[in-house]
This record gives structure tokens, C-alpha cells and sequence, in this order.
């Protein structure tokens, strides 16, 4: 099967019809595609007999100091990528067609959309929610698959489809990371090499609370990767530290000290310019 492009939802509904029965498992995506991006289109395949990706930079999950205009557009060659991956139909509509002009309607990602990535991202996770909603309206795909890479973000979608009886299957993927453990993040070509450099901490971080959760309780998992941040906030450029928790999966709350069971431990920080995340699951 050949891919098909569709820039608007007429197209996207042609499109839909010509893949013919079968599954259908949807990747949402903002475009500047990596092989994390790839992992979910090979697990969505999995999960369904055709593929739609949709690119979309969705301009309502930005706030006013972030890096909306800036962020990677780099469409020629996400398309190369989703022929690769046997992608049926990519849809990449425009924002003037995603959104009307006279809009009032939005989802809230509720308490949990304000707390930890919320929390330094006021209404990040309504625009999330609310674009991933609209898009499983267009597209209706059985399943819809998204990165354990925004941790936060997976839980609320699970939230959203419990909450709001939304008829979809989600499958979470992990993180892929490059070998010297950097997480995959379009964001990442921001960085320069000594960025780079430092942007490790994150990662280094993650693996030092993950080693500790061995032997240790919450504290001394806490411990453990603050130390590595601390010592990375002296690095030339520095880290500078949104958060470090270690949350609860499914509500994102601090765990307590006598926590048994999944934890997400969970890092943001900004690199000069560039804000990147990070998480590792844990087992306590
Ligand atoms: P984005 O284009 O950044 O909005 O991401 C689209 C989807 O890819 C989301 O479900 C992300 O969680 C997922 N994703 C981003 N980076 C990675 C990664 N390194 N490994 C796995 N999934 C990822």
C-alpha cells in the first residue's frame, strides 16, 4: 500500500476509507521524526492492520515563552520516514483547519494536568488533551499508540479515555535512547555539543535513582539523582533543574516513603536554551 497524504480532514476521511477493513492504529506526533517516533509506528503495526501518523504541531500545547515557532518542521523527510515504516495515510492538517476560528470548547486535564510537568507548563495538558481527543474523532482508530518518553502525558490519555468513555485502546511504548543514554526527543537537535554534554545528567540521573531502588526507599532514590543533577548545575552550560519526583503512575502524586509497587521517576531541566524531560519506571 502506497501513503497517503491528507492535509485536511476530507482527505483524511477519502484516505481512511480507501485503507480498506481492518484495524487501525493511530501515532500522533508533531513531525521531526526519530527512531522513537519509529518504535511507536513498528508497535502500532503490531497492534493493527494500518497505520495513520499525524503530524502536528499543535500550537494550543505551546505557551506564550515557548518554543512554538521554532520548533523542528522538518515534513519532506517525516514522510520519507513513515513510507519506511508502512505507513497508510499521514495526516498533517494546518492549524487554521484543526482549530475554528470561534473555538470555545476544550478538554481539562484536571488536577492532574497541574502538577509536576504541569505545574511549569500552566494548560500544557489541556492542549494535549484536546488536540488527542479531536484527533481520535477524525482518524477513529481502534488503538492509538504513544511514548512512555512523556510520562505524564500517557497517564492523562489514559485518564481522558477512562473519564470520557473515549473508544480507544492505548498502548504505551518505551523510551527509545541513544547508547550513551540520551532519550530520542526532537528537541535534542537544538542542542550544541557541549549541551549535549550536560544534557546526560538527566539520564545519568535516572539510572543512579534506578540503581539505588535496590536497596533503598523513596529518599534514597531522590538522593542518588539529585546528586548527579547538583553536580551537573556546575557544568559549563549548567543544568538548571524544573523537577525531580518520584511519582505515582497513574496520578502523578509524590509517592510516600512506604510506596510498594510502580514509581515514576521523573526529571525536567533546561540546557541553555533547550528544555528536555526525562522518566524510568521503577518498581519499589
Ligand atoms: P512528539 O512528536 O514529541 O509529540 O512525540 C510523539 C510521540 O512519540 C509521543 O507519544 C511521545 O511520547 C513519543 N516519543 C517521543 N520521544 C520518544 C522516545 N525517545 N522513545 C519513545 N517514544 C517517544
Amino acid at each position: 500500500m502506497d501513503l497517503t497524504v491528507a492535509a485536511d480532514r476530507a482527505a483524511l476521511d477519502k484516505a481512511r476509507d480507501a485503507l480498506g477493513p481492518g484495524r487501525i492504529a493511530l501515532v500522533p506526533t508533531m513531525g521531526a521524526l526519530h527512531e522513537g517516533h519509529r518504535s511507536l509506528m513498528r508497535l502500532a503495526r503490531e497492534h493493527a492492520d494500518h497505520v495513520v501518523v499525524s503530524v502536528f504541531v499543535n500550537p494550543l500545547q505551546f505557551g506564550p515563552n515557548e518554543d512554538f515557532s521554532r520548533y523542528p518542521r522538518t515534513f519532506d523527510a517525516d514522510l520519507r520516514v513513515c513510507e519506511e515504516e508502512g505507513v497508510g495515510v499521514v495526516f498533517a492538517p494546518s492549524a487554521e483547519d484543526m482549530y475554528l476560528p470561534d473555538r470555545q470548547v476544550e478538554v481539562s486535564a484536571g488536577g492532574m494536568g497541574g502538577v509536576v510537568e504541569g505545574a511549569f507548563r500552566p494548560g500544557h495538558f489541556d492542549g494535549v488533551l484536546t488536540v488527542v481527543l479531536k484527533l481520535f474523532n477524525l482518524v477513529r482508530p481502534d488503538v492509538a499508540v504513544f511514548g512512555q518518553k512523556d510520562a505524564q502525558q500517557l497517564a492523562l490519555i489514559r485518564r481522558m479515555v477512562a473519564d470520557l468513555d473515549v473508544p480507544v485502546s492505548i498502548v504505551g511504548a518505551p523510551t527509545v535512547r541513544e547508547p550513551d543514554g540520551l532519550a530520542l526527543s526532537s528537541r535534542n537537535r537544538y542542542l550544541s555539543e557541549a549541551d549535549r554534554r550536560t544534557a546526560l545528567a538527566l539520564s545519568r540521573a535516572l539510572r543512579a535513582g534506578e540503581a539505588r531502588a535496590r536497596t533503598a526507599g523513596p529518599a534514597g532514590i531522590l538522593d542518588a539523582a539529585r546528586a548527579v543533577l547538583e553536580e551537573a548545575a556546575r557544568f559549563d552550560p549548567p543544568l538548571l533543574l524544573d523537577y525531580l519526583i518520584l511519582a505515582d503512575p497513574a496520578t502523578f502524586a509524590p509517592v510516600g516513603d512506604d510506596h510498594r509497587g510502580e514509581a515514576i521517576l521523573a526529571v525536567a531541566a533546561k540546557v541553555g536554551t533547550t528544555r528536555l524531560i526525562d522518566n524510568v519506571v521503577l518498581t519499589l
